[in-house]
């Protein structure tokens, strides 16, 4: 049984009726098989039709960003093969928050990549580590999923190296407490530019904002984050789903020959300017 409401994930008006429906026993149009390939110098879109996930080849191994939901981690670990890579080859596996439709893949993965270091935030990572369990909204076995001990425990600001990569963690909590953004340099078309992996910013249907809120502190989490993604490089704007950022329409640019397609800092601010609207919007109605 696959959770169409699965896709409320990533898209922001979305019925509040239609979120708590919840699990309805149609195929998931997300998690929708979805051909692998070459968005930059090293850099490879692995994931689902939206459920994103990454590939980084470096000289010194591979990096896994995002597992999607259980059956996008099945999904990533094929794709990453027909690329003609080896799974077994992930050094480092990393996430971008603890929902199921980014986490539940990741057990597979690191199946299939048993020396990989899983590194997670402080506050996401024991949800991975419970399965799904622990979170103060999206509660119920619909929600849980096969869990995921970190190996290393992220700090905001760290950096992971690899093979001559650096990729740098941004804890930038709200839609979870321990949602993480990444950035890292990457070449393309010749140029080095910045690319940032957006966590989500989403507020979610039933999400408590102001005075009561959803987790204590979550308010002053979207806002702090807000201003973390404004001030942060933003070249190659790509995402925890694909929807966030455009990838189907970016994909057919590029395979048209528009080699920088993934290029994009102004779509990345409006994004954030939309994203922020909607949240002030939401945090405005619900304290009046
Ligand atoms: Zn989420």
């Amino acid at each position: 049984m696959r959770r169409i409401a699965a896709t409320v994930f990533g898209t922001v008006a979305v019925s509040a009726a239609v979120f708590v429906s919840g699990a309805a026993c149609a195929e998931d149009p997300a998690n929708a098989p979805y051909a692998p390939f070459k968005m930059a110098e090293g850099l490879y879109y692995v994931g689902a039709s939206d459920y994103a996930a990454y590939l980084i080849v470096t000289k010194a191994g591979l990096i896994q960003i995002d597992g999607g939901d259980a059956a996008t981690g099945h999904q990533i670990v094929g794709n990453i093969r027909a690329l003609g890579f080896d799974p077994a080859n992930i050094k480092v596996l990393v996430n971008t928050h603890q929902h199921f439709d980014h986490a539940a893949g990741l057990a597979e993965i690191k199946r299939a990549a048993p020396g990989a270091t899983f590194y997670a935030s402080a506050a996401d990572g024991p949800v991975i580590a419970a399965g799904g369990k622990g979170d103060p909204f999206l509660r119920g076995a619909r929600f849980e999923y096969e869990p995921l001990k970190p190996d290393v425990i992220l700090k905001d600001g760290q950096k992971i190296t690899l093979g001559g990569w650096t990729l740098t963690a941004h804890v930038t909590g709200g839609h979870t407490k321990g949602c993480t953004t990444w950035t890292f340099p990457v070449t393309v078309a010749g140029k080095v530019r910045q690319a940032l992996v957006h966590c989500s910013s989403s507020v979610l249907p039933g999400y408590r904002l102001g005075k009561t809120e959803t987790y204590p502190g979550q308010t002053a989490d979207y806002e702090k984050s807000f201003a973390t993604w404004k001030a942060l490089p933003c070249e190659v704007f790509i995402a925890s789903h694909g929807q966030f950022y455009g990838l189907h329409e970016k994909r057919k640019a590029l395979d048209a020959g528009k080699a920088d397609a993934f290029v994009d800092p102004e779509g990345c601010r409006s994004f954030y300017a939309k994203s922020e609207a909607a949240f002030r919007a939401e945090l405005k109605k619900q304290n009046p």
